[in-house]
């Protein structure tokens, strides 16, 4: 039985209620049903939550601005609230540490970060928050994740110690051949390009898998009604929202794309045409009642009826706004319904003197931070540490970000080669262990010279295995960190996997173009004598590199011992670095949650290059980066530096003690629009 009802969100407004059910449009007596119903649905939640004071009620204040006892609630709209819309930015300097006694979260937009602290506040889950937090993610950050996407989790379970991993990542149809990708017809027209290319065409559509992942997480771990946990994102959907930096550059940035799709340029463009500005109100009626549907009628709603049907024909559309064609996908109502999240068993293992959990295939991101982190382990990193160490995590020593960009190397090696679809391709010797055992991770880690770059890593020997091939990620994905009142954790990246995602939109919502994340060609290159690891099949999911990950102290014993960190990132292929550098800069450099999260990203994927985010105020881009001595360093030792900026999106909160007492800490990403909010203190 669940208990408690939510009631720390608004109640509909008259106002809203109208908008919700305005945007439907349709033209069938079936629409004035639906939109009957849909008025008496929003009404039921109406009046199992009545309003409520915006002011928090006295025993906990929590969830308002942290710092310089500010009394500012985020979505208030009052001077100071950091919901109002910030442009887009490289990088924000200043970001401080929050504290927290109980409960916090740490989100990629203030207003999702708002969503779940309020349910915390009133009692709920960290699964609880996560579902609130995605709701509103969907609808404020919606280039970067949303119902129509995939996601990652991993949960950890304080009164039973369990980690448990939930893999929604999204699957290809029934009917995607191995040449989905690159062929339009597998028998008739193999040599036709694709118009506009898989990413943009209904190719690219995952069948979404966040909702599911959600509902059965919920199932296992939730405990406020599911209905109520919806109810921010409704009235921000139906009251309205100022667009946000990042969201107004994403609108303009792929305004060509996004104007191919009637609904997408309905949505997010101005009747002459023109992309909706920074700090445009925005409301989206079709999300708030795809939201009330999912809210009264679980997320089975999302899979089948006439939401699934949207999705279906949304995938099937075959021309543009323009009359130019889009090649199709072959989604059908049945991979709809046949959807299943999955439970799995997350990639766990020792690092010094911590025990660590992340993602595990489908994504190659556990993995990857698994065996980086057992490589490096075999130096003293800590004798390696930034240097003038301030708010911003310092300055990263030339050694530190060699050793973890050479370790990184060797990791990607071996992912590019084993990793992916374990219910399609096994890992060598058919377990995860043979990846990330210490004798031979201390292998690779003695192929680590101290005095050049290796360049180029080789996979390492475990066996005749089909051979991946890598593929380039791009950014559309947001990562959050959750710790409720009991101390369960939530660590989770969801994605739409490019920014915007596929630019077809449905109900309110976007569709992924996750299939890119497979390889699209099948096989190896040049020899085409084999076939590789991650490329499509029926119902397979495509390789990911996102890495939620916790961190507990270790017993005595090697076992896990209480929870001390949770992190995770955007960024595509490069969240593994970025995983690595917070983790890394907490663990061995001692950086508190904030500075770890801020620290410079970098690290290397399998190539010459090694990333120095230029973005970070502690990096000197001048004179083609020669006066940075990190640079110049990392040259000296055989580097290609790129000094681009770096888009990651970390949001972290470590565990830790003030007086003696335990205390939540939680860093937010410079890079991003995000805040940490919770039962805030000052120390
Ligand atoms: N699609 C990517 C993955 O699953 C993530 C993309 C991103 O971070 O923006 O690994």
């Amino acid at each position: 039985m669940k208990k408690n009802s939510v009631r720390a969100w608004r109640a509909l407004t008259p106002l809203a209620l109208s908008l919700a059910v305005a945007g439907c449009g349709g033209n069938s007596n079936n629409n004035a049903q639906n939109n009957a119903a849909l008025v008496a649905a929003i009404a039921a939640i109406n009046a199992s939550n009545p309003p409520t004071p915006t002011a928090p009620p006295a025993a906990d204040s929590g969830c308002q601005i942290p710092n310089s006892g500010s009394s500012v609630v985020v979505g208030s709209g009052d001077p100071g609230d950091p919901a109002a819309p910030e442009p887009a930015s490289g990088y924000v300097p200043g970001h401080k540490l929050v504290y927290a006694k109980n409960y916090m979260v740490a989100a990629n937009h203030p207003l999702a970060t708002r969503a779940g602290c309020d349910v915390l506040k009133a009692g709920g889950s960290a699964v609880d928050a996560a579902v609130a937090v995605q709701a509103v993610l969907g609808l404020v950050e919606p280039q970067s994740s949303g119902l129509g996407g995939g996601a990652f989790m991993l949960h950890y379970d304080a009164a039973t110690k369990k980690v448990q991993a939930y893999d929604g990542r999204e699957t290809a149809p029934a009917a995607a051949t191995e040449n989905y990708l690159r062929w339009i017809d597998d028998t008739n027209d193999q040599t036709a390009p694709k118009p506009g290319g898989a990413r943009a065409s209904g190719r690219s559509i995952g069948t979404p898998g966040a909702v599911r992942m959600l509902d059965i997480a919920y199932q296992d771990h939730g405990k406020l009604p599911w209905k109520d946990l919806f109810g921010y994102g409704i009235t921000l959907a139906s009251d309205g929202f100022l667009i946000g930096g990042r969201m107004a550059t994403a609108i303009a940035g792929s305004a060509s794309s996004l104007k191919r799709d009637a609904d997408a340029t309905a949505y997010f463009f101005n009747a002459d045409g023109t992309p909706k500005a920074l700090g445009t109100r925005l409301t989206n009626p079709a999300y708030a009642r795809t939201l009330t549907t999912i809210a009264t009628q679980g997320a089975n709603a999302f899979y089948t009826g006439d939401i699934a049907k949207g999705i279906v024909d949304k995938i099937g559309v075959s021309a543009a706004v323009d009359g130019s064609a889009i090649t199709p996908g072959k989604t059908t109502l049945a991979d709809l319904a046949n959807y299943k999240a999955k439970r799995r068993d997350p990639v766990c293992g020792t690092y010094r003197d911590y025990y660590v959990c992340g993602m595990s295939p489908p994504s190659s991101g556990g993995i990857a931070v698994m065996q980086t982190l057992g490589i490096l382990e075999t130096f003293n990193l800590g004798l390696h540490k930034p240097t003038a160490i301030d708010l911003e995590g310092g300055k990263p020593s030339v050694m530190g970000v060699h050793l973890v960009s050479e370790a990184e190397r060797l990791a990607y090696a071996d992912r590019e080669k084993y990793v992916a679809d374990t219910d399609f391709v096994p890992l060598p010797h058919g377990s995860v262990d043979s990846l990330i055992n210490k004798p031979y991770l201390q292998g690779r880690a003695s192929l680590i010279s101290l005095a050049k770059s290796m360049g180029t890593a080789t996979p390492g020997d475990l066996g005749d295995v089909p051979l991946g091939i890598d593929k380039t990620e791009e950014h559309g994905t947001t990562h959050f960190t959750i710790v409720d009142k009991q101390g369960n954790v939530v660590v989770m990246t969801t994605t739409v996997e490019g920014g915007m995602g596929s630019f077809h939109m449905t109900q309110g919502f976007l569709l992924n173009n996750q299939l890119t994340d497979f390889s699209d060609e099948p096989y190896g290159k040049p020899a085409q004598t084999y076939k590789v690891a991650n490329r499509v099949a029926p119902g397979k999911r495509p390789r990911s590199s996102m890495a939620p990950t916790l961190v507990f102290k270790k017993n005595a014993d090697g076992s896990m011992g209480e929870f001390v960190m949770g992190t995770g990132s955007p960024g595509g292929s490069n969240i593994i670095q970025y995983v690595v550098k917070t983790l890394v800069g907490a663990l061995d450099w001692g950086l508190d949650s904030q500075q770890a999260t801020s620290l410079v990203d970098f690290g290397a994927p399998n190539s010459v290059t090694t990333n120095v985010g230029g973005e970070h105020p502690a990096i000197d881009t001048s004179n083609s980066g020669n006066n940075d001595p990190l640079i110049a360093g990392l040259r000296a030792l055989g580097h290609t530096v790129n000094f681009g900026a770096q888009s990651s999106g970390v949001s972290t909160i470590i565990r830790t003690n003030v007086g003696g007492k335990p205390v939540l800490t939680g860093g937010a990403d410079p890079r991003r629009e995000g805040i940490v909010l919770g039962d805030t203190f000052a120390p």
